[in-house]
């Protein structure tokens, strides 16, 4: 698209035109991102916690000539630069988007609803890929900005797009309907979950309908009782223009539909699917027996159905439906490697949001890649991997082992390219037979394979071997929750994440990684060695100690960690070893005592500690803080204020002594949440961003982000009267079936969550401990539980099975369950 005509879509005010004849392929809004610059437009997006204009240098710095923007901007630091500038800028992202769908006139399909969206968008393009030329949302792209970047990805090749839409807020849908204007719709279902911004179920659902204002037909299951008396309204009542209606494609399990499902029987691990469509009997077969999977094979169904493919063509697909793993997953590999394994799917957009992902792994500053021919469709290999090998060397990739026919073919595009090593194999078992002849040490690997080329088996051998249990971290999760509180910040306020005690349990750089590439202000960790394990792995962003030692100052220093200064027996020997090292200003912060009584300068020892602070230039105070001992409770607020009055008194008479202006915090988690007048000019978060809320406002509004599965060891069938474990606890009162699963109280699962107390989950089901918890494994009560085999997974906590409750069991408080969790039990880490 030519700058004429970004200009006409959002009628933009030109401010310089530069660059007239710049063609604009690829639309950006992360400077952080930028693969293709000198096609670029920057979108500068101003978010609640960033503004997209403060990036404009560094995406100018990295090449991008054209900008969209909606503030006033500097334009002599940005010579040979063109300037677009609107209202609004996502508005015009929007326009932009729309415009360019209406360039092209195949169909759309169109797919919103609470859940399942995804996995409906990624099996219709598994069944129908052999049919078309199809675009579809990368990942989970639904929101006002992932609808027009999924969109801009139409070409002119494409016959066919698949494009899923959500919204947070009552208008949204309205905007995604202007860009997507789908000719065919599905509405999943509609969640029970009580959403932000909705008064209720109806306007939820009539919200969503808005994305089928021109549709032509709508398929949906008529047993969801609510959505199907909103939709038959809608039909009648809004689209009722007899010239354009909206044809409803029902399906029901329960009464007359436009596809009548008579049965549904789940044999082993298939669902048999029987039903009535246009008088004739159909039946499918899908490899999946969960209840979410049926409703969305069914969903699938029925558009095969509606673009009238043969039914034995629709039983050959559906029966080789395949999972969808929609996350990257992080793994610790053998030799000190990280592997992130990424086989969902292998085309341009999710081959360059892995390397993004590969990009931010800073604990290893060498990258390796393992990629497969691509399932691109409509392109030429040759311009296709040209691209592909463009791609990586922009990302500074430093050794591809590129795996299949068409890439070995296309070597050319890569040996370009003299700095990156390139090695080239057929097929993924040639590779196997020469892994040991590779080296691999210390580097972040990237799997990026089509299914077929089977790359789970190079991960087996890449992957360390582990322990059974694993405690599996949702990035996105921390992603969201750090989101959802700085949501709550006036615009100015810095955010401080603590990472002590590995992170509550969570992980050491993988959370930081995540956390400095958010642009928090400063990390926290307690003590030295933490901090020092973060700047190993490359972490760059201030970190403050909270209990330095004063035998590791002089390692502070060259790691640069600043300490909390606590007392004047740690200043003056932190100031010792600070003038030996002849540092000036180096940053330190000082805690004072305001009630809670554990570190901190009291109100009568201020006077010593400024006048060992005057005298002496080589440090600088760049915060003053306290902590707040009962902010999450409101039989406490008295003392909180009391606590508030003391750290103004004293950080006052501080600065003024010292004639000094450094940052001020006071409040943590429950803080923020419960007491917005103490923000000061920082904010202390912790357990809130591994997802619990001890103030209890927001708790609907965070995820989980950690999910504990162990394996059965083996099953036992035994009689009642026997008992099970040490000090025969455990006596069966029935005849009963014992699982012993792979975790103990070495893992951190505590003892007191034995003898019937505690439960964890076996197919989805609770089954409670009998007997005590051993060192390294316990016993489960699965009596009635059935399908259940040795191997089979067993879930300790997550997401059915709130940490919150094992807390209650112990009559504790989550920080303890997470913090407890072993090192030995392997952590992997998993981004949506
Ligand atoms: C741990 C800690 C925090 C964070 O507390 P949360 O309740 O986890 O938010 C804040 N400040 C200090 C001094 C801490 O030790």
């Amino acid at each position: 698209m030519l700058l004429s005509d970004i200009q006409k879509a959002t009628k933009a005010e030109l401010i310089s035109e530069e660059t007239k004849t710049i063609e604009i392929d690829e639309l950006l809004i992360d400077s952080r991102k930028i693969a293709n610059a000198d096609t670029a437009l920057f979108i500068a997006i101003r978010g609640s916690h960033r503004d997209g204009h403060q990036f404009i240098a560094d995406a100018y710095k990295k090449g991008v000539r054209v900008f969209l923007i909606s503030e006033k901007i500097e334009q002599g630091l940005y010579p040979y630069a063109s300037f677009l500038k609107v209202n609004d800028t996502v508005a015009a992202l929007q326009q932009l988007a729309a415009y360019h769908r209406n360039q092209y006139h195949f169909p759309i399909i169109g797919i919103t609803g609470s859940n399942g969206k995804t996995i409906v968008k990624e099996w219709l393009f598994q069944l129908l890929s052999a049919d078309y030329k199809i675009v579809r949302s990368p990942k989970s792209y639904n929101s006002q900005i992932g609808v027009p970047l999924s969109v801009w990805g139409i070409e002119a090749h494409h016959n066919l797009g698949i494009f899923e839409a959500g919204i947070s807020q009552p208008g949204e849908m309205n905007n995604s309907e202007k860009v997507l204007h789908p000719d065919i719709g599905i509405f999943t279902n509609i969640g029970e979950a009580h959403s932000e911004g909705f008064m209720n179920q109806r306007q939820k659902i009539n919200e969503k309908l808005a994305l089928f204002r021109q549709t032509k037909e709508l398929i949906y299951c008529k047993d969801h009782h609510e959505l199907n008396e909103s939709i038959v309204q809608y039909a009648h009542q809004v689209r009722n223009n007899p010239d354009n209606p909206l044809k409803l494609f029902t399906w029901s399990q329960k009464s007359d539909a436009t596809l009548r499902i008579h049965s549904i029987e789940r044999e082993n691990n298939v669902s048999v699917i029987k039903a009535s469509y246009e008088d004739k009997e159909r039946t499918i077969t899908i490899p999946f027996i969960d209840h979410a999977y049926i409703e969305d094979a069914i969903h699938c169904w029925c558009v095969l159905l509606l673009l009238k493919l043969d039914d034995a063509v629709i039983a050959e697909r559906m029966l080789h439906l395949h999972a969808v793993a929609m996350r990257l997953q992080l793994l610790h590999g053998m030799d000190n490697c990280t592997i992130i394994n990424d086989t969902y799917n292998s085309d341009l957009t999710s081959l360059q949001i892995a390397l993004d992902f590969l990009e931010q792994q800073r604990q290893h500053p060498r990258k390796t890649v393992i990629l497969s021919d691509m399932l691109q469709m409509g392109k030429p290999d040759r311009d296709l991997y040209e691209e592909v090998a463009d791609l990586i060397h922009q990302k500074n990739i430093y050794r591809i082992i590129c795996i299949g026919p068409a890439l070995y073919k296309n070597k050319e595009a890569f040996r370009k390219y003299k700095k990156l090593r390139s090695i080239f194999f057929k097929s993924t078992d040639e590779l196997l037979k020469k892994l040991h002849m590779i080296t691999f040490e210390n580097e972040a690997i990237l799997l990026k394979g089509a299914r077929s080329f089977r790359f789970e088996k190079i991960e087996k051998l890449l992957e360390q071997k582990i322990h059974k249990t694993v405690l599996e971290i949702n990035l996105t999760a921390i992603q969201h929750n750090l989101n959802v509180y700085r949501d709550l910040l006036p615009k100015g306020v810095k955010t401080m994440a603590m990472v002590k005690a590995y992170s509550y349990g969570s992980g050491s750089y993988e959370i930081a990684n995540l956390l400095q590439f958010e642009g928090i202000d400063y990390l926290t960790v307690a003590y030295v060695d933490e901090g020092v394990a973060l700047r190993k792995a490359g972490i760059t962003a201030p970190i403050m100690v909270m209990s330095p030692e004063a035998a590791a100052f002089d390692r502070m220093i060259s790691w640069k960690l600043e300490p909390e200064i606590f007392s004047i027996d740690s200043l003056q020997s932190f100031l010792k070893i600070a003038n030996a090292f002849n540092e000036q200003h180096y940053p330190i912060h000082i805690k004072l005592d305001t009630g809670m009584h554990r570190l901190g300068f009291m109100k009568h020892e201020l006077d010593a500690l400024i006048a060992e602070l005057k005298n002496n230039n080589a440090s600088k105070v760049v915060s003053i803080f306290s902590h707040l001992a009962g902010s999450d409770a409101a039989d406490f607020d008295g003392f909180t204020e009391e606590q508030a009055m003391h750290f103004n008194e004293m950080s006052k008479y501080l600065k003024d002594a010292l004639e000094i202006n450094p940052l001020l915090h006071l409040v943590n988690s429950s803080g923020i949440t419960r007491h917005p007048e103490l923000y000061y000019d920082m904010v202390r978060l912790g357990i809130g961003m591994y997802g619990f809320d001890g103030s209890n406002k927001i708790q609907s509004q965070l995820r989980h982000i950690g999910t504990l599965k162990t394996t059965i060891a083996q099953i036992k069938e035994l009689p009642k009267g026997e008992t099970v474990g040490y000090s025969r606890k455990g006596i069966l009162k029935h005849e009963s079936k014992i699982a012993t699963v792979s975790i103990g109280y070495a893992d951190g699962y505590f003892r007191d969550f034995g003898n019937g107390i505690g439960h964890m989950l076996v197919n989805g089901q609770p089954a409670k401990i009998i007997g005590s918890v051993c060192m390294d494994m316990c016993m489960l009560d699965i009596s009635g539980i059935e399908n259940v085999k040795v191997g089979d997974e067993v879930i300790v906590f997550g997401n059915d099975l709130p940490v919150s409750t094992l807390a209650d069991w112990a009559k504790t408080i989550p920080y303890e369950i997470l913090t407890s969790i072993s090192q030995r039990v392997n952590r992997i880490y998993v981004n949506e």
